[in-house]
């Protein structure tokens, strides 16, 4: 059996700069107790590295809720936070270890700047994941969010002078592509700004040539992680014999059975090490 691995597979730069940055600390010279707001990368395996280093996760209510020395650093994730949390952050007397994806910052800065010069935001985007929420806050917690195609057809804007279309750095290149043409047809004068991360671009790209070219795909990644349930979507759209898993132990010799080319891909919070184990494992089937 032949098995290509994605040339993409695996962190991105914003991933990999987030898990540096946390490996990197130094213990004796950072406010303590240290906190991570949510989980720093959409993988259990990473999440447990972290604790290893004396680094828990906390949510967003235990964090409001904390009293003045209850927390002493916070690390902000790769997908960002809104505005409130550095305020709030601040006033607790809590230091910030901020490792927010700069491509991140770049769609949180567009919404606040979009907001303060009067546009209504269209932000296309996963409702509940963080990157979302957080640049919907930038922009003044005012942007209509576009998840769906149902969302998407109910979408109201009569009597909007000035809209602009947002996007979620790792939402579908087709599906945002639907939504512009959609609005530009009813609404010429609606603005988009295309805001997809290039990692995101290129993955969805090479997916959609690897599942059309080989007879089998396998998409590691957690069932948090947006882009990883993006490239499985996309994949079994184009290759119905599509498997999403987490680890190299999800993997059965049956689904093997008469394959004669796979392509192996992974999301973008997927560390080096479980790709690995997969491909070994893959290779032993
Ligand atoms: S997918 Fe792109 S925007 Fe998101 S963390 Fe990675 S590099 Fe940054």
């Amino acid at each position: 059996m032949k098995i290509t691995l994605s040339q993409f597979a695996g962190f991105c730069d914003g991933v990999r700069r987030a898990f540096e940055i946390v490996q990197n600390i130094d213990s004796e010279k950072i406010k303590k107790p240290v906190f991570v707001l949510g989980s720093l990368v959409h993988n259990q395996d990473v999440v447990n590295k972290i604790e290893e280093k004396g680094i828990a996760k906390i949510d967003m209510q235990t964090f409001l809720d904390s009293k003045a020395g209850e927390i002493g650093t916070l690390i902000i994730t790769a997908h960002g936070a809104g505005p409130k949390i550095y305020e709030i952050a601040k006033v607790k007397g809590i230091e910030i270890i901020d490792t927010t994806c700069p491509r991140v910052i770049k769609v949180q800065r567009l919404a606040q700047v979009y907001f303060n010069r009067g546009y209504t935001i269209i932000l296309v985007g996963d409702r509940d994941h963080k990157e979302v929420k957080s640049i919907f806050e930038w922009g003044g917690e005012k942007a209509l969010l576009v998840s769906n195609q149902e969302e998407l057809r109910n979408l109201d804007l009569s009597g909007l002078e000035k809209v602009v279309v947002l996007t979620q750095t790792t939402q579908s290149k087709d599906f945002v592509k639907e939504v512009v043409e959609f609005l530009k047809a009813k609404y010429p004068n609606a603005e988009s700004l295309d805001t997809i991360c290039l990692a995101t671009d290129q993955r969805q790209d090479e997916i959609k040539n690897l599942a059309r070219d080989n007879d089998g795909v396998v998409v590691i990644g957690s069932p948090d992680s947006a882009n990883s349930n993006r490239l499985f979507e996309i994949a079994t759209s184009v290759n119905p014999k599509t498997i999403f898993i987490e680890r190299a132990e999800d993997l059965t010799d049956e689904w093997f059975s008469g394959l004669e080319k796979v392509a192996v891909t992974a999301g973008a919070s997927t560390p080096d090490w479980i790709i690995e184990g997969v491909l070994a494992r893959i290779e032993k089937l």
